[in-house]
């Protein structure tokens, strides 16, 4: 079982890219804000519980979110691994991560890193907000996102640094170039 990392901050285009490659990896794309965002709309107590965090741009807690997680990728689409896309965003989140792919026998691939600058991501997060009318996108809940990105899951990057995975990806380029990168950068998924 193979698993691809993707890491940036809110709004460095790790959703675009890991639909983009799911397709080429032929691993499906799982993004902890979606599966929230799906418990919302249906009203679960996972979703009820979720919203007062996200409205704010707070992490949710980390046990539901690691409970979530190990749910969705002991689901069979995942049997060959996954993208993952918004998780792990804390330590904690990042150790259980590990342990958990222990268990399931995978490992991780590659951790790439999108970056992007904080004045460009700002001014995405907001466009987004035009077009795709999110609750989480307005100007002071993006600024609390941020926060809380570099806070608690930034240093994340220095953790999976440390494991020899991590791969750092210019995200201030056009989406096709960000994914050939991205593409040549988790060659061992391919294999
Ligand atoms: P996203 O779509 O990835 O930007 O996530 C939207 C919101 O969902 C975040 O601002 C958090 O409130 C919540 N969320 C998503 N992923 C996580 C995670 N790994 N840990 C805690 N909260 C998360």
């Amino acid at each position: 079982m193979k698993y691809v990392i993707l890491m940036g901050a809110p709004g460095a285009g790790k959703g675009t890219q890991a639909r983009l490659l799911q397709e080429a990896l032929n691993l499906p794309q799982v993004a902890s804000g979606d599966l929230f965002r799906h418990n919302l709309k249906n009203q679960t107590e996972l979703g009820r519980l979720a919203q007062s965090y996200m409205d704010k741009g707070e992490l949710v807690p980390d046990d539901v979110t690691i409970a979530m997680i190990r749910e969705r990728l002991s689901i069979s689409d995942c049997v060959n691994g996954a993208i993952l896309d918004g998780f792990p965003r804390t330590l904690s989140q990042a150790v259980a991560l590990d342990a958990l792919l222990a268990e399931f026998n995978g490992r991780i691939c590659a951790v790439p890193f999108i970056r992007v600058e904080t004045d460009v991501l700002v001014a995405r997060l907001l466009k987004r907000a035009e077009i795709e009318g999110r609750a989480d996108d307005n100007e002071e809940t993006i600024q609390n996102r941020m926060t809380v990105y570099h806070r608690q899951t930034a240093p994340l990057i220095d953790y999976y640094r440390e494991k020899g995975v991590l791969v750092e990806i210019d995200g201030d380029q056009p989406i096709e170039q960000v994914q050939q990168e991205l593409l040549h950068a988790i060659e061992c998924a391919a294999e």
